[in-house]
């Protein structure tokens, strides 16, 4: 527990002075347990320290762009490198060819890329792209999902004005009535549908993408000359070397990806298909550091470790073995604990639960045990992992679920999660 004397308070207190709220977005106060670390000091492999020197077994990955694990030897030493040569320059390196080149040679449906930032740089190029190549204004995307921080796509819409939500319809993710009423509803001005690879919205259990879903949003946008959209940031790599609805057997138009794209550099991309190649090109959109050159030499020892080693394998592996762990050893302490979503991406959440009391308890005493879990987001494995790790974690989890079995009936609500939650659920 992060004690009243420790490192983590002390910053806490000098945040709340200096940084608005203490901390903003997905790190805002409040989200997580109370014994959360808000303050770190390093990671390494699969591995954090927090700023009281706590090492915990990380499976949130930085919220996914660890996917090799921290401060990865080749794809570091690559960084540094370049970085010596030169990051922020007036112009490119020959690395953003080389890696324009990789990526449309691994991902079946891209044919050019963009590079960017941040996830929300690439989805919002994304619409623009798609209304530029339509010269019409709707985008239908699903209730709930995440696709950045920008006011046309934000959760939390404080500040946001009508208009900048204006020409959008949601629908219901897998629910095909739904996206064939909103594409209607759209008529002849419809831009684009957008796509999570999977449902992997908070607070609520995730979902595999339903193939007549996927497929009939193909055809839709085939059949209006809308572009389809599939949003790869956060599970981009984790399930396949390709674009993720390439399993499914759809070719999206456009594809945004980040996260994990140079393994915690600050890179994203924009990936299209030639059809959308002339509105690309067509469009305003830069940054001061979108040319940076040594995360691209970071991305480039990244995908080759995508391409050339077992890391999807494996992480598969250990993510089903974690699964099958964990279920053991709920029944066993009789919760009725829902994992969902991928094994590689999983989501915890406990029936009977609905303020999230009993999944905060079990998280912190997760975290008491040195295994750092969400309680309402999906968590992440990467490649740093080991079975030694997996084992580790199951072990934590029999002791957490003892001590939640203890605990259950005092545990007090969890009320403040409720102006988050509430549209989800
Ligand atoms: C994180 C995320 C984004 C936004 O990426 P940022 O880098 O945080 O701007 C967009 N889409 C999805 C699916 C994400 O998970």
């Amino acid at each position: 527990m992060a004690g009243a004397n420790s490192r983590d308070r002390e910053l806490r207190e000098r945040a709340a002075a200096v940084i608005p709220g203490g901390m903003y977005g997905h790190q805002s106060v409040g989200l997580l347990p109370d014994d959360y670390p808000q303050f770190f000091e390093r990671g390494e492999g699969a591995h954090i320290w927090d700023v009281d020197g706590r090492r915990y077994l990380d499976f949130m990955c930085a919220y996914g762009p660890s996917l090799f694990g921290y401060a990865q030897p080749e794809i570091d030493a690559a960084y540094v490198r370049q970085l010596g040569l030169g990051d922020t320059l007036t112009g490119p390196t020959a690395l953003m060819v080389e890696l324009a080149e990789a990526l449309t040679g691994m991902v079946s449906h891209a044919d050019w890329a963009i590079f960017c930032k941040n996830g929300t740089d690439a989805t919002t190029m994304a619409l623009t792209t798609a209304r530029a190549h339509t010269r019409r204004r709707t985008v239908v995307r699903a209730k709930g999902a995440y696709h950045g921080a920008a006011p046309w796509c934000v959760t939390r819409p404080t500040g946001v004005i009508e208009s900048d939500r204006a020409h959008q319809i949601l629908c219901d993710y897998n629910d095909v009535a739904s996206l064939e009423a909103a594409v209607a509803e759209a008529g002849d001005d419809l831009a684009a549908i957008f796509a999570a690879p999977f449902k992997h919205d908070a607070f609520v259990d995730q979902a595999e993408p339903d193939i007549a879903y996927a497929r009939r949003a193909r055809e839709l946008c085939d059949r209006t000359g809308a572009l389809l959209v599939v949003d790869e940031v956060r599970a981009g790599f984790r399930l396949t070397r390709d674009c993720s609805w390439s399993r499914l057997g759809v070719q999206p138009d456009l594809s945004s990806w980040g996260k994990c794209l140079a393994n915690g550099h600050p890179l994203s991309a924009l990936l299209g298909a030639d059809k959308a190649r002339k509105a690309a090109a067509s469009i305003y959109v830069t940054g001061s550091f979108w040319y940076q050159a040594a995360p691209m030499a970071a991305a480039l020892q990244t995908l080759r470790l995508v391409r050339e080693t077992d890391y999807l394998e494996r992480i598969t592996a250990l993510g089903g073995e974690l699964r099958a762990g964990l279920d053991e050893r709920a029944k066993a302490a009789g919760f009725s604990l829902r994992q969902s979503g991928p094994e590689v991406m999983p989501l915890f959440l406990f029936d009977d639960d609905p303020d999230l009391r009993k999944g905060f308890c079990f998280s912190s005493e997760m975290l008491a045990r040195g295994v750092y879990v969400h309680p309402w987001h999906n968590m992440f494995l990467c490649a740093a992992m080991t079975e030694a790790d997996i084992a580790a974690a199951l072990d934590a989890a029999e002791g957490a679920f003892a001590a939640l079995k203890r605990q259950a009936p005092e545990l007090a609500p969890v009320d403040k999660l409720a102006f988050l939650s509430a549209g989800a659920r």
